[in-house]
């Protein structure tokens, strides 16, 4: 199947071109065509999917295809509500690329900054807006935003958004959208919570399940290796001295344990910055800019901070704690083996954390194939006994090259490419006119 036979405009044709896009993803094919008949769609899939081109390109779609119709001044007809601010600004531009034939103006609404440049961007007239709950509210509140004309709204990683305590907020947003109207539902895991809200928001709808399996079996070499508390820091170290070419994000359960990685990194002479919610939204953004550009080699993120970061050629996941949610390992190695491209995810797991890659491997129904020992890996911590021998990463390329000094050499390979348009990130108007 190509886009091209899923029947959408030319303009959009042309950008996905540019995107360098020449089939849709698994979630695309499926979403695409029911939202085209204008049917709700109910979407179980994560972030590395490809889901945010799934409803952007049908959206932009149905919105081109009726301005000619309407002569009217630009009024909102699409929403996207998501959980960060790093996810809302990347969709943005994802909607920026994908319509920038179109004439389609977007902008992103997020808390953390002053609300004066977002207001200026709504009072200039937007079609989309992509934002997150609460300062939506805020300005929805201030009557600086009406919903008369929508006709898309769309509840982005529903779970993260009830996990973080939006429920509320959500809800009063859905109660001020105009009851007909196309909406679109996507979270990662179903638990009870969530399917009651998609029940609320939806009306007739279909469900494309696209399994964590499918996301991260397929797409991302993984490797784990045992490993004590006081150890991770050098083999943290010994892994980024492998590679100090490759864009690398670690993650850390906590915002305090992310400082303290950050810290041991710079006595070794190792340059990194740490991303999560007690930095300020203007130093998140300056760390995220730097690697995205490749000028910031080592991100370390806890899970908030990194949810949906979309970075291009990055080649390396570390998990320096292995997360207690099975779900947030879906996600974090989810950053790399983006859409079209493959990527490594390397785990450290201590004594302590063995539960947490036990319930991990029930998951994603596969194990994380064990490290081959290690300078730093302690011998004593694997005495629990999985007698599992050390295996090599499914599809390792190099081989060869794996010692027992932990050179494994993976290498990824990304083949994404480079011409994703720019949000400057201060909420500003992306236009394509
Ligand atoms: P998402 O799940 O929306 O965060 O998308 C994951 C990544 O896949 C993003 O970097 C997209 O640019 C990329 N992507 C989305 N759709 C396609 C496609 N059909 N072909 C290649 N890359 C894609």
């Amino acid at each position: 199947m190509t886009f091209k036979e899923l029947g959408l405009a030319e303009p959009i044709l042309k950008a996905l071109e540019t995107e360098g896009y020449t089939h849709p993803t698994p979630i695309q094919e499926q979403a695409i065509p029911i939202l085209l008949t204008g049917k709700d769609l109910l979407g179980v899939a994560q972030t590395g999917t490809g889901k945010t081109a799934a409803f952007g390109i049908p959206i932009l779609h149905h919105l081109y295809e009726a301005i000619s119709l309407s002569q009217n001044k630009r009024k909102v007809k699409a929403l996207v509500v998501t959980p960060t601010r790093e996810l809302a600004i990347q969709i943005g531009e994802s909607f920026t690329a994908y319509g920038r034939h179109t004439g389609l103006k977007n902008t992103v609404i997020f808390g953390g900054v002053k609300q004066g440049k977002q207001v200026n961007a709504l009072r200039a007239g937007v079609d989309i807006i992509i934002a997150t709950p609460g300062r939506l509210l805020d300005l929805m509140n201030q009557g600086f935003i009406t919903f008369r004309d929508l006709e898309f709204v769309v509840l982005d990683e529903a779970d993260q958004m009830l996990d973080m305590g939006f429920i509320h907020d959500i809800k009063k947003i859905i109660a001020k959208l105009p009851p007909k109207r196309q909406s679109l539902f996507f979270s990662a895991t179903m638990p009870k919570s969530i399917v009651e809200l998609s029940r609320k928001m939806l009306g007739d709808f279909e469900r494309v399940t696209i399994k964590p399996e499918q996301a991260t079996a397929e797409k991302v070499e993984q490797g784990v290796y045992f490993v004590s508390k006081g150890n991770k820091p050098k083999l943290l170290v010994h892994l980024l001295e492998q590679r100090p070419s490759d864009s690398v994000l670690v993650f850390s359960r906590t915002k305090h344990g992310a400082n303290k990685i950050v810290k041991k990194l710079d006595q070794a002479g190792i340059q990194s910055a740490a991303i999560h919610g007690n930095k300020s939204q203007v130093a998140r953004q300056k760390a995220l800019g730097a690697f995205k550009e490749g000028k910031l080699k080592v991100l370390v993120a806890t899970d908030i901070a990194a949810r949906g970061i979309d970075v291009e050629e990055l080649s390396l996941v570390v998990n320096y704690d292995l997360p207690n949610v099975s779900e947030t390992y879906v996600h974090r190695i989810g950053r790399t083996g983006r859409a079209s491209a493959s990527g490594i995810a390397l785990s450290f797991c201590d004594k302590e954390e063995r539960p947490y890659l036990r319930d991990i491997e029930k998951l994603i129904r596969q194990e994380v194939p064990r490290m081959p020992q290690h300078q730093f890996v302690d011998e004593g911590i694997d005495e629990e006994k999985d007698d599992r021998p050390a295996q090599k990463p499914r599809n390792q390329r190099n081989a060869g090259n794996s010692n027992r000094s932990g050179n494994s050499n993976f290498r990824g390979k990304n083949n994404r490419n480079q011409n994703r348009g720019k949000n400057n990130g201060t909420g500003s108007t992306n236009t394509n006119r």
